[in-house]
């Protein structure tokens, strides 16, 4: 990576792509932008862009946190140049008297802005403290851009320990099964589609349940049909796809569906299987009456167990986990 100042031209290009990134409108590929600024902050760390690329690391940590980019070892990258970029800031260097930039207050637009302009003396001499209410200094102190350096590093260090699946699922043993082993199936699988109540919740819970169908854990049938109703409802209202650690989890928890058995013929003839035979919105209730407090008659818990039901869940998520990879072919 060279470390030359970018033109005028690139740095423009470059705050384009990161309006689009810290929007969550990226226009093209955010790795390969977030991995760039990564590279040139480790080729030079105490070098004139240091300032403007600590403000760009941080502004755009949360996106590369997030898991909307499913690489690790970009992470890992933004974080150790960012570290490297810390060692040569003094804090006490700081004199005081002017205000510090930070990312509680700032719009993120405007701070990807001034992190690109900062990284050429051209942006630096246009730089006007009235458009952003700030000073030159509150984006160049030591002490401020140590401060931005630093939460960015927690920011990426708890994204990475998400990534790897650390701690994702603690308590959720405790959640779902009670005292008698049972599983609480209804609580499960209304987590996990009630997404929009809390998606990190929903997420977490459908890995809980890919885990559990993989474990030596002796569900009885009819729980163990009810973690993988979950799952499946999981994987269908995550229209935009999970990342690792999920979708390795759900894709070795929906391979332990038999396929094969699936093709041969089942008692129910004719029978629409319920899986694919009940519309989207109506799936929770379903699964739920399952597992009510009533007990479901034999043939429906027949029906929801048989091989062919179990088939058509499975490929709908083997068909949803190549969407999801598609959709993020560039990790
Ligand atoms: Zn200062
Ligand atoms: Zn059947």
């Amino acid at each position: 990576m060279s470390v030359a100042e970018p033109t005028e031209a690139e740095a423009s290009d470059l705050a384009d792509s990161l309006c689009g990134i810290v929007t969550d409108y990226p226009t093209d590929n955010p790795r390969t932008t977030l991995q760039e600024c990564a590279d040139r902050l480790a080729a030079n760390p105490g070098g004139p862009g240091r300032d403007g690329l600590v403000v760009i690391l941080n502004a755009t940590s949360w996106y590369a946190a997030s898991g909307r980019i499913g690489a690790s070892a970009l992470l890992e990258d933004m974080a150790a140049a960012l570290r490297a970029a810390l060692a040569t800031l003094d804090p006490d260097a700081c004199d005081g008297g002017h205000p510090h930039a930070e990312s509680a207050d700032w719009d993120p637009e405007s701070a990807v802005t001034v992190g690109t302009r900062l990284l050429t003396e051209e942006g630096r001499g246009l730089y006007d403290p009235d458009e952003h209410d700030l000073p030159l200094e509150a984006w160049t102190c030591p002490k401020a851009v140590a401060a931005l350096a630093a939460e960015a590093v927690e920011t990426l260090a708890e994204g990475l320990r998400t990534m790897s699946g650390e701690g994702v699922t603690d308590g959720l043993d405790e959640r779902y099964v009670g005292p008698d082993g049972r599983v609480d199936v209804r609580l499960l699988a209304d987590t996990v589609y009630e997404r929009r109540r809390n998606h990190e919740a929903s997420a977490a819970s459908g890995l809980w349940a890919a885990r559990r169908i993989v474990s030596d854990v002796a569900d009885t049938p009819r729980d163990r049909l009810g973690v993988l109703l979950s799952l499946g409802l999981c994987v269908s209202v995550w229209h935009e796809g999970l990342v690792a650690p999920y979708l390795p989890a759900m894709e070795a928890a929906i391979a332990t569906v038999d396929l094969a058995a699936g093709e041969a013929p089942c008692p129910h003839g004719d029978t629409p299987h319920p899986w694919s035979a009940t519309p989207h919105r109506e799936r929770l209730a379903a699964v739920t009456a399952l597992f009510g407090p009533e007990e479901p008659s034999p043939e429906a818990l027949a029906l929801w167990s048989c091989p062919r039901n179990l088939t058509d869940l499975a490929e709908q998520c083997l068909t949803d986990f190549r969407n999801w990879r598609t959709m993020r072919m560039y990790d």
